[in-house]
């Protein structure tokens, strides 16, 4: 009974994993069950008789048609069958109407009575990926205030910056630092401190809504927004209104020598990304801005638009 080939069938037919053996044209010899049922469960793929069919012809159809996974799919087949690599594994989307769904495809080859073999296998991946992603997510949050961290700033102003270089668009920076935060924590406790941080960040949520827009925890009580696609004069509009809302949060802070309760300083600037300037000389020139706007009274907005022969200077 072990040896027979019903035995064997049913082996293959009771893995979850769809698998597929081809020829070296590409010709389908052998299906599972797996591979069957989930032809008949996706009605992209509704197919009668596998055995009649070209899996290189299913892959260069797809690829016609702008999936650019068929395209990398057959890419990778034939690379095996060329015997230029020596196996190929492909992790690639296929989401429903319903749900997402991520499989793998593996390509592995061989040779029975000389001939050539590739056994092609799709391992649903979906829970490994959701979970990948789920820490990837996380990865990029604040624990605290669960907007942005400084890594995901970093990456995102990266993009957005790559983005007004390709539209020749402005982008405008603003750093927001809390004022006397120290004094603050020292007078009411590091818990009420945590609370002005996640209560701050909710606000800047706010003004962050539009795409190309993002708020972060820049690091300890200093936060960020980037306004992609923003001149100076409508982010300088949004920076005076996000420290007008900090204050009117009246959090406690009696023992600051600016008010008696919480108030912010911000270093805005907007440049138009060319092919001399770098994020970093955004946020540097932020930073100094933020300093200005410490050294001169703090509660206030210090900005500066980089123009790329001369700069314009402001103070409000
Ligand atoms: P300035 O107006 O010059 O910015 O003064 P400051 O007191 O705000 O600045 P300083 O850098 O002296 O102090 C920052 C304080 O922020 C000290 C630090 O304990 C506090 N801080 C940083 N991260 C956190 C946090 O996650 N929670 C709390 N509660 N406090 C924090
Ligand atoms: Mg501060
Ligand atoms: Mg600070």
């Amino acid at each position: 009974m072990e040896d027979s080939d019903d035995f064997l069938r049913l082996i293959l037919d009771s893995i979850a994993e769809n698998i597929a053996v081809i020829n070296e044209r590409g010709d389908i010899c052998f299906v599972n069950h797996s591979w069957s049922q989930f032809g008949s469960d996706n009605d992209c793929l509704v197919v009668q008789d596998w055995s009649k069919v070209n899996y290189l012809s299913v892959c260069d159809s797809a690829a016609l048609a702008g999936d650019e996974f068929g395209a990398l799919a057959g890419r990778g087949i034939k690379s095996v069958i060329d015997q230029k690599e020596a196996y190929f594994n492909l992790e690639y989307p296929c989401h429903s109407n319903n749900e997402q769904r991520w499989f793998i495809m593996r390509v592995s080859p061989f040779k029975l009575n000389e001939a050539h073999f590739f056994v092609i296998s799709h391992q649903d991946v979906t829970e490994r990926k959701l979970a990948e992603k789920a820490v990837e997510k996380l990865a990029r949050r604040d624990g605290l205030t669960n907007i942005y961290n400084r890594r995901a700033f970093d990456e995102i102003l990266s993009e957005q910056w790559q983005q007004c270089l390709t539209l020749k668009q402005p982008i405008s920076l603003a750093v927001i630092d809390l004022d006397h935060f120290k004094l603050l924590n020292d007078t009411y406790g590091h818990q009420t401190g945590d609370d002005c941080l996640i209560a701050v960040s909710t606000l800047l949520k706010n003004f962050a809504r539009r795409t190309g827009d993002v708020c972060a925890r820049y690091g300890g009580e200093e936060f960020a927004v980037i306004w992609s696609y923003t001149t100076l004069l409508e982010a300088l509009v949004l920076s005076k209104a996000l420290l007008e809302e900090i204050r009117q949060l009246k959090i406690p802070n009696e023992r600051s020598p600016i008010a008696p309760y919480m108030t912010a300083s911000i270093g805005l600037v907007e440049m138009t990304p060319n092919r001399i300037l770098e994020t970093r000389d955004l946020i540097a020139q932020a930073d100094d801005l933020l300093y200005q706007a410490k050294e001169s009274g703090r509660n206030k907005v210090s900005s500066l638009i980089v123009v790329p022969s001369s700069a314009v200077e402001n103070q409000n």
